[in-house]
């Protein structure tokens, strides 16, 4: 690995930002149009879709990273967007999306000042023409400048944006050579100017996707991964963040219960256990990316070397846009926040109780059974 890929996170200069996660609907996508290998019973990947709504007191400002997908994308998207869902299979259910949960809980949309878009796919972009002019969009590089992005459908029937959320409104398209600074190897921009909130280029399942590193207390912070992978089986395990021999909370358990199981019994579902060197299986992750869901794969998996540094730190919490593992252990918004996550009170915190509850995924009944054998009380 890189020397530059160590985990060195900016000083703290007192300011930190709240964080409050947005359950924002649902999608089913067969596993089979973005994972690979096959993993037995693991057909459909359970895809929720979140929102974080990011507030800066000291600054007195809000932004929202990422509007999950619009409630009415089968009438306003662009066709490719709507013939990629249909042809890709994907099932989308979405009770209320964030304007709904924002408005339940009496903030007002003028008091966003901004929304971050992590790239520009439907399931992120939402529908900005519900907020006042005053709210701006932010967007990651060369986002005016391609025919993809940027003007959207239907002024431009390229597009896989639409062209009212711009409308009236400021768009700002972030520029990374302007900051000299970098974070785990990604070009960084510290957004508030305060080490409280950095936005970080994060390339390759787009070209304009970018990660938000958020300060949550002195030395905690939250990863706002975005797309950069579509599940945490693509960088768990790693050399940095092995799977240990008795997973506890087993991920078949309630989300904090004490019961734990064995890792070794994920060894025969692991793709490893087909090769020569099935002993790799606790520090190899279950799956790769399928190259045809990112614009760039080489660089994708550059993003991806960062994000696994960024996960074997116990000091940050990686949140994928549609991480389905984390959706029992974390309070959603308005119910609570994410500040705080690292506390214990005595129980595994949030990251501890919520790394390896991905497995859960891979519970053919052969597992089941392994794990109702082997499971102990510890
Ligand atoms: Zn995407
Ligand atoms: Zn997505």
């Amino acid at each position: 690995m890189p020397d530059e890929l160590s985990l060195q996170l900016p000083p703290f200069n007192g300011s930190i930002v709240r964080v409050s996660i947005l359950y924002a609907g649902r999608m089913e996508i067969p596993t089979a149009m973005m994972l690979q290998p096959q993993i037995p019973g693991h057909d459909i990947v359970d895809a929720p879709i979140y929102s974080f709504l990011v507030e800066n007191d000291k600054v007195g400002k809000k932004l929202m990273y990422d509007l999950g997908m619009m409630k009415d994308w089968e009438e306003r998207q662009a066709p490719p967007i709507r013939n990629q869902m249909q042809s890709a299979n994907v099932t989308v259910d979405i009770p209320s999306d964030v304007v709904d949960i924002l408005k339940s809980a009496s903030v007002p949309l003028s008091s966003i000042n901004s929304i971050l878009w992590s790239h520009h796919h439907a399931d992120h972009t939402g529908d900005p023409s519900l907020f006042p002019p005053t709210t701006s969009i932010i967007v990651g590089p060369g986002f005016k400048s391609n025919r993809q992005t940027y003007p959207g459908y239907p002024d431009n029937p390229d597009a896989h944006t639409v062209q009212d959320a711009f409308e009236g409104r400021d768009l700002i398209e972030l520029d990374f050579d302007a900051s000299p600074l970098k974070v785990c190897g990604l070009r960084a921009i510290d957004w508030f100017e305060d080490d409280s909130f950095y936005i970080l280029e994060a390339l390759g399942h787009t070209s304009d996707h970018i990660m938000a590193l958020a300060r949550t207390s002195e030395d905690r912070f939250l990863l706002l991964a975005g797309d950069a992978a579509h599940h945490v089986g693509e960088f768990r395990p790693t050399p940095l963040l092995p799977l240990p021999e008795f997973i506890r909370p087993s991920p078949f358990g309630a989300p904090r219960s004490v019961i734990a199981c064995p890792g070794s019994i994920f060894e025969q579902i692991h793709p490893c256990s087909h090769s020569h060197d099935s002993g790799s299986f606790r520090t190899t992750p279950f799956y790769e990316p399928l190259s045809v869901i990112n614009s760039d794969p080489a660089t994708a998996r550059v993003t991806l070397e960062a994000l696994k540094v960024f996960d074997a730190s116990p000091d940050v919490l990686v949140i994928l846009a549609h991480d389905p593992s984390l959706r029992d252990i974390l309070e959603f918004y308005p119910e609570g926040d994410l500040t705080g996550w690292e506390r214990q009170d005595g129980q595994p915190n949030s990251k501890e109780a919520g790394t390896w509850r991905f497995l859960r995924d891979f519970g053919t009944k052969d597992i089941q059974e392994l794990v109702k054998a082997q499971q102990k009380t510890e």
